[in-house]
Protein backbone atom coordinates (compact mmCIF):
# COMPACT_ATOMS: atom_id res chain seq x y z
CA UNK A 1 0.00 0.00 0.00
CA UNK A 2 1.22 3.54 -0.82
CA UNK A 3 0.28 6.36 0.93
CA UNK A 4 1.19 10.37 0.59
CA UNK A 5 4.05 12.59 1.00
CA UNK A 6 1.83 14.72 3.91
CA UNK A 7 0.59 10.96 5.16
CA UNK A 8 4.49 10.27 5.22
CA UNK A 9 6.24 13.37 6.66
CA UNK A 10 3.24 12.59 9.67
CA UNK A 11 4.90 9.11 10.27
CA UNK A 12 8.94 10.52 10.15
CA UNK A 13 7.69 13.49 12.33
CA UNK A 14 6.95 11.16 14.91
CA UNK A 15 10.06 9.18 14.63
CA UNK A 16 12.31 12.36 15.00
CA UNK A 17 12.87 13.27 11.38
CA UNK A 18 12.99 17.21 10.86
CA UNK A 19 10.14 17.56 7.98
CA UNK A 20 8.97 21.70 7.21
CA UNK A 21 5.89 22.70 8.95
CA UNK A 22 2.63 22.40 7.39
CA UNK A 23 0.01 20.55 6.54
CA UNK A 24 -2.56 19.05 3.32
CA UNK A 25 -4.96 21.01 1.99
CA UNK A 26 -8.20 20.71 -0.11
CA UNK A 27 -8.96 23.82 -1.70
CA UNK A 28 -7.44 27.35 -2.79
CA UNK A 29 -8.44 28.85 0.06
CA UNK A 30 -7.49 26.33 2.77
CA UNK A 31 -3.93 26.72 1.34
CA UNK A 32 -4.17 30.10 1.67
CA UNK A 33 -4.82 29.68 5.57
CA UNK A 34 -1.98 27.21 6.17
CA UNK A 35 0.43 29.60 4.57
CA UNK A 36 -1.27 32.20 6.33
CA UNK A 37 0.04 30.05 9.76
CA UNK A 38 3.28 28.92 8.45
CA UNK A 39 3.68 32.73 8.44
CA UNK A 40 7.30 33.53 6.11
CA UNK A 41 8.47 32.79 2.90
CA UNK A 42 8.75 31.01 0.55
CA UNK A 43 6.08 28.73 0.72
CA UNK A 44 6.21 25.33 -1.25
CA UNK A 45 2.73 24.24 -2.69
CA UNK A 46 2.98 20.50 -3.44
CA UNK A 47 0.62 17.94 -5.48
CA UNK A 48 -0.21 14.89 -3.60
CA UNK A 49 -0.44 11.74 -5.68
CA UNK A 50 0.80 8.60 -5.52
CA UNK A 51 3.88 8.82 -7.69
CA UNK A 52 7.03 10.75 -7.99
CA UNK A 53 8.30 13.18 -10.46
CA UNK A 54 6.20 15.57 -9.42
CA UNK A 55 8.89 18.29 -10.08
CA UNK A 56 9.25 17.78 -12.97
CA UNK A 57 5.74 17.43 -14.46
CA UNK A 58 4.58 20.82 -12.81
CA UNK A 59 3.31 19.68 -9.41
CA UNK A 60 5.29 21.58 -7.39
CA UNK A 61 5.28 25.12 -6.73
CA UNK A 62 7.60 27.61 -4.34
CA UNK A 63 5.37 30.61 -3.87
CA UNK A 64 6.33 34.51 -2.01
CA UNK A 65 2.82 35.22 -0.36
CA UNK A 66 -0.31 33.48 1.00
CA UNK A 67 -1.57 35.13 -2.13
CA UNK A 68 0.34 33.57 -3.93
CA UNK A 69 -0.03 30.06 -2.43
CA UNK A 70 -3.98 30.29 -3.06
CA UNK A 71 -3.57 31.30 -6.83
CA UNK A 72 -1.17 28.33 -7.06
CA UNK A 73 -3.18 25.73 -5.09
CA UNK A 74 -6.31 27.31 -7.75
CA UNK A 75 -4.05 25.93 -10.39
CA UNK A 76 -2.44 22.43 -8.91
CA UNK A 77 -5.96 21.38 -7.62
CA UNK A 78 -7.98 19.46 -10.25
CA UNK A 79 -5.57 19.05 -12.95
CA UNK A 80 -3.98 15.85 -14.14
CA UNK A 81 -0.56 15.60 -13.33
CA UNK A 82 1.38 13.59 -15.83
CA UNK A 83 4.81 12.35 -14.68
CA UNK A 84 7.07 9.63 -15.34
CA UNK A 85 5.40 7.56 -12.56
CA UNK A 86 2.33 7.85 -13.57
CA UNK A 87 2.00 6.49 -17.07
CA UNK A 88 0.49 8.89 -20.15
CA UNK A 89 -2.89 9.00 -18.02
CA UNK A 90 -1.61 11.17 -15.27
CA UNK A 91 -3.45 11.49 -12.43
CA UNK A 92 -6.22 13.68 -11.26
CA UNK A 93 -4.78 16.24 -8.33
CA UNK A 94 -7.71 16.26 -5.28
CA UNK A 95 -5.28 17.78 -2.23
CA UNK A 96 -2.09 19.44 -1.81
CA UNK A 97 0.58 19.78 1.16
CA UNK A 98 1.45 23.69 1.52
CA UNK A 99 4.58 23.62 3.94
CA UNK A 100 7.58 26.25 4.57
CA UNK A 101 10.11 26.62 2.21
CA UNK A 102 13.91 25.30 2.71
CA UNK A 103 16.37 26.76 1.77
CA UNK A 104 18.76 24.09 0.27
CA UNK A 105 22.30 23.88 -0.10
CA UNK A 106 22.61 20.23 -0.91
CA UNK A 107 19.89 17.46 -1.75
CA UNK A 108 20.63 14.01 -0.60
CA UNK A 109 18.79 10.69 -1.15
CA UNK A 110 17.92 8.15 1.82
CA UNK A 111 15.97 5.28 0.94
CA UNK A 112 15.85 1.91 2.81
CA UNK A 113 14.85 -1.33 0.61
CA UNK A 114 14.59 -5.26 1.16
CA UNK A 115 17.45 -6.35 -1.10
CA UNK A 116 16.13 -9.60 -2.06
CA UNK A 117 19.22 -11.61 -2.65
CA UNK A 118 20.84 -10.78 0.28
CA UNK A 119 17.22 -11.31 2.47
CA UNK A 120 17.77 -8.50 4.63
CA UNK A 121 17.04 -4.27 4.37
CA UNK A 122 19.80 -2.03 2.79
CA UNK A 123 19.94 1.67 3.45
CA UNK A 124 21.21 3.51 0.70
CA UNK A 125 22.43 7.17 0.38
CA UNK A 126 24.03 9.66 -1.82
CA UNK A 127 24.83 13.16 -1.78
CA UNK A 128 23.65 13.27 -5.53
CA UNK A 129 19.85 13.00 -4.27
CA UNK A 130 16.74 15.11 -6.21
CA UNK A 131 14.92 14.50 -9.04
CA UNK A 132 17.82 12.62 -10.90
CA UNK A 133 18.53 10.12 -8.87
CA UNK A 134 17.46 7.41 -11.62
CA UNK A 135 20.22 8.95 -13.41
CA UNK A 136 22.56 8.57 -11.17
CA UNK A 137 21.94 4.83 -10.27
CA UNK A 138 21.80 4.06 -13.68
CA UNK A 139 24.97 5.80 -14.85
CA UNK A 140 27.30 6.35 -11.76
CA UNK A 141 25.93 3.94 -9.00
CA UNK A 142 29.93 4.38 -7.00
CA UNK A 143 28.05 7.17 -5.82
CA UNK A 144 25.82 5.35 -3.78
CA UNK A 145 26.79 4.26 -0.01
CA UNK A 146 25.02 1.40 0.64
CA UNK A 147 24.87 -0.42 3.95
CA UNK A 148 22.88 -3.62 4.73
CA UNK A 149 21.26 -4.46 7.96
CA UNK A 150 21.10 -7.39 10.05
CA UNK A 151 16.92 -7.66 10.93
CA UNK A 152 17.35 -9.37 14.25
CA UNK A 153 20.58 -7.83 15.09
CA UNK A 154 19.19 -4.06 13.94
CA UNK A 155 21.16 -1.11 12.57
CA UNK A 156 24.44 -0.41 14.88
CA UNK A 157 25.47 3.46 15.44
CA UNK A 158 28.68 2.44 13.80
CA UNK A 159 26.84 1.59 10.78
CA UNK A 160 25.26 5.03 10.58
CA UNK A 161 28.59 6.50 11.01
CA UNK A 162 30.37 4.71 8.33
CA UNK A 163 27.85 6.19 6.04
CA UNK A 164 28.16 9.71 7.21
CA UNK A 165 31.90 9.36 6.77
CA UNK A 166 32.24 7.29 3.20
CA UNK A 167 30.19 10.66 2.36
CA UNK A 168 32.66 13.34 3.41
CA UNK A 169 30.88 14.60 6.34
CA UNK A 170 32.34 16.22 9.28
CA UNK A 171 31.73 14.51 12.90
CA UNK A 172 28.93 17.23 13.70
CA UNK A 173 26.98 16.04 10.21
CA UNK A 174 27.56 12.70 10.85
CA UNK A 175 25.86 12.80 14.06
CA UNK A 176 22.53 14.48 12.59
CA UNK A 177 23.06 12.37 9.81
CA UNK A 178 23.34 9.59 12.12
CA UNK A 179 20.00 10.43 13.56
CA UNK A 180 17.82 10.24 10.31
CA UNK A 181 19.10 7.21 9.02
CA UNK A 182 18.33 5.64 12.37
CA UNK A 183 14.51 7.31 12.22
CA UNK A 184 14.24 6.17 8.66
CA UNK A 185 15.79 2.43 9.43
CA UNK A 186 12.83 2.65 12.45
CA UNK A 187 10.06 3.39 10.48
CA UNK A 188 11.29 1.32 7.83
CA UNK A 189 11.29 -2.09 10.15
CA UNK A 190 8.15 -0.95 12.70
CA UNK A 191 5.77 -0.01 10.38
CA UNK A 192 6.38 -3.23 7.92
CA UNK A 193 7.35 -1.15 4.94
CA UNK A 194 8.79 -2.12 1.72
CA UNK A 195 10.45 1.24 0.59
CA UNK A 196 11.05 4.31 2.86
CA UNK A 197 12.83 7.28 1.16
CA UNK A 198 13.71 10.77 1.88
CA UNK A 199 14.72 12.25 -1.78
CA UNK A 200 15.69 14.84 -1.01
CA UNK A 201 17.17 14.65 2.01
CA UNK A 202 18.00 18.59 2.27
CA UNK A 203 21.08 20.03 3.99
CA UNK A 204 20.59 23.75 4.68
CA UNK A 205 22.84 26.32 4.83
CA UNK A 206 22.71 26.18 8.76
CA UNK A 207 23.40 22.66 8.28
CA UNK A 208 21.20 21.36 9.45
CA UNK A 209 18.70 17.72 7.60
CA UNK A 210 15.19 18.12 6.55
CA UNK A 211 12.98 16.05 5.39
CA UNK A 212 12.07 17.72 1.67
CA UNK A 213 9.82 14.76 0.42
CA UNK A 214 8.96 11.58 1.94
CA UNK A 215 7.58 7.93 0.00
CA UNK A 216 6.69 4.97 2.08
CA UNK A 217 4.90 1.88 0.89
CA UNK A 218 3.69 -0.81 3.30
CA UNK A 219 3.85 -4.62 2.84
CA UNK A 220 0.11 -5.19 2.77
CA UNK A 221 0.91 -8.19 4.25
CA UNK A 222 2.01 -6.56 7.40
CA UNK A 223 -1.27 -4.00 7.64
CA UNK A 224 -3.79 -6.05 9.99
CA UNK A 225 -0.59 -5.16 12.61
CA UNK A 226 -0.95 -1.75 11.77
CA UNK A 227 -4.54 -0.24 11.98
CA UNK A 228 -3.58 3.43 11.83
CA UNK A 229 -1.33 2.75 8.69
CA UNK A 230 -4.52 0.76 6.76
CA UNK A 231 -6.32 3.87 7.83
CA UNK A 232 -4.59 6.22 5.18
CA UNK A 233 -5.39 4.43 2.43
CA UNK A 234 -6.47 6.74 -0.18
CA UNK A 235 -8.70 4.56 -2.93
CA UNK A 236 -8.62 7.84 -5.41
CA UNK A 237 -5.35 6.59 -5.48
CA UNK A 238 -5.55 3.42 -6.83
CA UNK A 239 -6.92 1.42 -10.05
CA UNK A 240 -10.66 0.85 -9.70
CA UNK A 241 -10.30 -2.65 -10.51
CA UNK A 242 -7.71 -3.33 -8.33
CA UNK A 243 -10.39 -1.77 -5.59
CA UNK A 244 -13.12 -4.20 -6.52
CA UNK A 245 -10.97 -7.13 -6.48
CA UNK A 246 -9.86 -6.49 -3.14
CA UNK A 247 -13.36 -6.58 -2.00
CA UNK A 248 -13.52 -10.50 -2.99
CA UNK A 249 -10.04 -11.39 -1.55
CA UNK A 250 -9.02 -11.75 -5.10
CA UNK A 251 -5.03 -10.72 -6.09
CA UNK A 252 -5.91 -8.73 -9.17
CA UNK A 253 -3.00 -6.21 -10.71
CA UNK A 254 -4.11 -4.42 -13.58
CA UNK A 255 -0.97 -4.20 -16.74
CA UNK A 256 -0.97 -2.77 -19.92
CA UNK A 257 -1.16 -5.84 -22.49
CA UNK A 258 -4.60 -7.39 -24.05
CA UNK A 259 -4.44 -10.83 -22.51
CA UNK A 260 -6.64 -11.31 -19.83
CA UNK A 261 -5.71 -13.96 -17.69
CA UNK A 262 -7.14 -16.18 -14.88
CA UNK A 263 -5.15 -18.26 -12.99
CA UNK A 264 -4.76 -20.07 -9.88
CA UNK A 265 -1.75 -19.89 -7.84
CA UNK A 266 0.68 -16.61 -8.01
CA UNK A 267 3.16 -18.79 -9.42
CA UNK A 268 1.23 -20.55 -12.08
CA UNK A 269 0.30 -16.68 -12.68
CA UNK A 270 3.36 -15.31 -13.02
CA UNK A 271 4.84 -18.68 -15.46
CA UNK A 272 1.29 -17.44 -17.53
CA UNK A 273 2.47 -14.16 -18.26
CA UNK A 274 6.14 -15.10 -18.98
CA UNK A 275 4.56 -17.55 -21.30
CA UNK A 276 2.59 -15.33 -23.01
CA UNK A 277 5.37 -12.53 -23.18
CA UNK A 278 7.45 -15.26 -25.22
CA UNK A 279 5.12 -15.94 -27.21
CA UNK A 280 4.92 -11.99 -28.76
CA UNK A 281 1.80 -10.90 -26.43
CA UNK A 282 0.95 -9.03 -23.39
CA UNK A 283 -0.81 -9.32 -20.55
CA UNK A 284 -3.90 -7.31 -19.50
CA UNK A 285 -3.40 -8.61 -16.13
CA UNK A 286 -1.93 -10.56 -13.23
CA UNK A 287 -5.06 -12.67 -11.54
CA UNK A 288 -4.57 -15.37 -9.01
CA UNK A 289 -8.42 -16.59 -7.99
CA UNK A 290 -6.48 -18.22 -5.43
CA UNK A 291 -6.36 -22.36 -4.24
CA UNK A 292 -9.94 -22.35 -2.10
CA UNK A 293 -11.76 -20.31 -4.65
CA UNK A 294 -15.47 -20.74 -5.29
CA UNK A 295 -18.00 -20.13 -7.81
CA UNK A 296 -18.64 -16.82 -6.40
CA UNK A 297 -15.19 -15.86 -6.74
CA UNK A 298 -14.46 -17.07 -10.24
CA UNK A 299 -17.04 -15.10 -11.22
CA UNK A 300 -15.94 -12.39 -9.78
CA UNK A 301 -12.83 -12.43 -10.80
CA UNK A 302 -14.07 -13.34 -14.49
CA UNK A 303 -16.35 -10.28 -14.62
CA UNK A 304 -13.18 -8.16 -13.06
CA UNK A 305 -10.80 -8.96 -15.80
CA UNK A 306 -13.89 -8.84 -18.55
CA UNK A 307 -14.36 -4.88 -17.49
CA UNK A 308 -11.18 -4.27 -18.55
CA UNK A 309 -11.91 -2.80 -22.04
CA UNK A 310 -8.45 -3.49 -23.55
CA UNK A 311 -8.95 -7.45 -22.96
CA UNK A 312 -9.21 -8.42 -26.39
CA UNK A 313 -8.72 -11.95 -25.39
CA UNK A 314 -8.61 -14.63 -22.43
CA UNK A 315 -6.56 -16.81 -21.20
CA UNK A 316 -7.83 -19.46 -18.56
CA UNK A 317 -5.02 -21.26 -17.18
CA UNK A 318 -5.95 -23.57 -13.97
CA UNK A 319 -3.79 -26.94 -12.64
CA UNK A 320 -7.00 -27.95 -10.19
CA UNK A 321 -5.82 -28.89 -6.79
CA UNK A 322 -7.84 -27.70 -3.96
CA UNK A 323 -9.25 -25.56 -6.65
CA UNK A 324 -11.41 -28.60 -8.64
CA UNK A 325 -11.43 -27.96 -11.88
CA UNK A 326 -15.35 -28.39 -12.04
CA UNK A 327 -15.99 -25.09 -9.70
CA UNK A 328 -13.40 -22.96 -12.07
CA UNK A 329 -15.29 -24.42 -15.00
CA UNK A 330 -18.88 -23.23 -13.09
CA UNK A 331 -17.92 -20.12 -12.45
CA UNK A 332 -16.65 -19.11 -15.85
CA UNK A 333 -19.69 -20.47 -17.62
CA UNK A 334 -21.88 -19.03 -15.27
CA UNK A 335 -19.82 -15.31 -15.71
CA UNK A 336 -19.61 -16.02 -19.43
CA UNK A 337 -23.84 -16.22 -19.11
CA UNK A 338 -23.87 -13.07 -17.12
CA UNK A 339 -21.42 -10.62 -18.40
CA UNK A 340 -21.53 -10.17 -22.58
CA UNK A 341 -18.11 -11.70 -23.60
CA UNK A 342 -17.51 -11.28 -27.01
CA UNK A 343 -13.77 -12.07 -26.84
CA UNK A 344 -12.44 -15.61 -27.22
CA UNK A 345 -11.18 -17.56 -24.22
CA UNK A 346 -8.86 -19.68 -24.43
CA UNK A 347 -8.81 -22.71 -21.92
CA UNK A 348 -6.32 -24.86 -20.23
CA UNK A 349 -7.42 -27.00 -17.78
CA UNK A 350 -5.68 -29.75 -16.19
CA UNK A 351 -5.58 -31.48 -12.59
CA UNK A 352 -8.19 -32.52 -10.44
CA UNK A 353 -11.85 -32.96 -11.65
CA UNK A 354 -10.65 -32.14 -15.40
CA UNK A 355 -12.48 -34.42 -16.38
CA UNK A 356 -15.79 -33.11 -15.36
CA UNK A 357 -14.51 -29.62 -15.71
CA UNK A 358 -13.90 -30.37 -19.51
CA UNK A 359 -17.97 -31.64 -19.77
CA UNK A 360 -19.19 -28.43 -18.12
CA UNK A 361 -17.52 -25.99 -20.86
CA UNK A 362 -18.01 -28.32 -23.70
CA UNK A 363 -21.78 -28.69 -22.78
CA UNK A 364 -22.38 -25.24 -21.97
CA UNK A 365 -22.81 -24.24 -25.78
CA UNK A 366 -20.30 -21.79 -25.39
CA UNK A 367 -17.32 -21.04 -27.33
CA UNK A 368 -14.25 -21.79 -25.69
CA UNK A 369 -10.81 -22.93 -27.39
CA UNK A 370 -9.52 -25.76 -25.16
CA UNK A 371 -5.69 -26.44 -25.16
CA UNK A 372 -3.95 -29.20 -23.95
CA UNK A 373 -0.34 -27.09 -22.34
CA UNK A 374 0.66 -23.92 -21.51
CA UNK A 375 2.59 -23.49 -24.43
CA UNK A 376 -0.19 -24.87 -26.73
CA UNK A 377 -2.67 -22.14 -24.64
CA UNK A 378 -0.14 -19.15 -25.56
CA UNK A 379 -0.21 -20.20 -29.05
CA UNK A 380 -3.85 -20.02 -29.37
CA UNK A 381 -3.81 -16.86 -27.37
CA UNK A 382 -1.46 -15.39 -29.98
CA UNK A 383 -3.37 -16.85 -32.77
CA UNK A 384 -6.98 -15.22 -31.25
CA UNK A 385 -5.12 -11.87 -31.39
CA UNK A 386 -4.12 -11.99 -35.09
CA UNK A 387 -7.45 -13.23 -36.35
CA UNK A 388 -9.12 -10.41 -34.53
CA UNK A 389 -6.87 -8.24 -36.01
P1 LIG B 1 9.11 14.79 -6.60
O1 LIG B 1 9.55 15.48 -7.85
O2 LIG B 1 7.74 14.19 -6.76
O3 LIG B 1 10.09 13.80 -6.09
O4 LIG B 1 8.92 15.94 -5.48
P2 LIG B 1 9.97 16.54 -4.40
O5 LIG B 1 9.23 16.82 -3.18
O6 LIG B 1 11.16 15.66 -4.27
O7 LIG B 1 10.39 17.92 -5.04
C1 LIG B 1 11.12 18.01 -6.24
C2 LIG B 1 12.11 19.15 -6.18
O8 LIG B 1 11.45 20.37 -5.91
C3 LIG B 1 13.13 19.00 -5.06
O9 LIG B 1 14.19 18.14 -5.42
C4 LIG B 1 13.57 20.43 -4.86
O10 LIG B 1 14.59 20.76 -5.78
C5 LIG B 1 12.32 21.25 -5.20
N1 LIG B 1 11.69 21.67 -3.92
C6 LIG B 1 10.79 21.01 -3.17
N2 LIG B 1 10.53 21.69 -2.03
C7 LIG B 1 11.32 22.79 -2.03
C8 LIG B 1 11.55 23.87 -1.10
O11 LIG B 1 11.01 23.95 0.01
N3 LIG B 1 12.44 24.83 -1.48
C9 LIG B 1 13.08 24.78 -2.68
N4 LIG B 1 13.93 25.73 -2.98
N5 LIG B 1 12.93 23.77 -3.54
C10 LIG B 1 12.05 22.80 -3.24
MN1 LIG C 1 11.27 13.53 -4.44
Amino acid sequence: MKIHEYQAKEILRGYGIPVPKGRAAETPEEARKVAEEIGGKPIVVKAQIHAGGRGKGGGIRVVNSPAEAEKAAKEILGMTLVTHQTGPAGRVVRKILVEEGVEIKEELYLGVVMDRSRECPVIMVSREGGVEIEKIAAESPEKIVKEWVEPYVGLRPFQANKIGYELGFDPGQVGKLRSVVSGLYKTFYEKDCLLAEINPLVLTGGGDLIALDAKINFDDNGLFRHKEVAALRDLNEEAPLEIEASKYNLNYIKLDGNVGCMVNGAGLAMATMDIIKVFGAEPANFLDVGGGATVEMVKNGFKILMSDPAVKVVFINIFGGILRCDTLARGVTEAVEEVKVNVPIVVRLEGTNVEEGRKILRESGLNFTVASGMQEGAQKVVEALKTKG
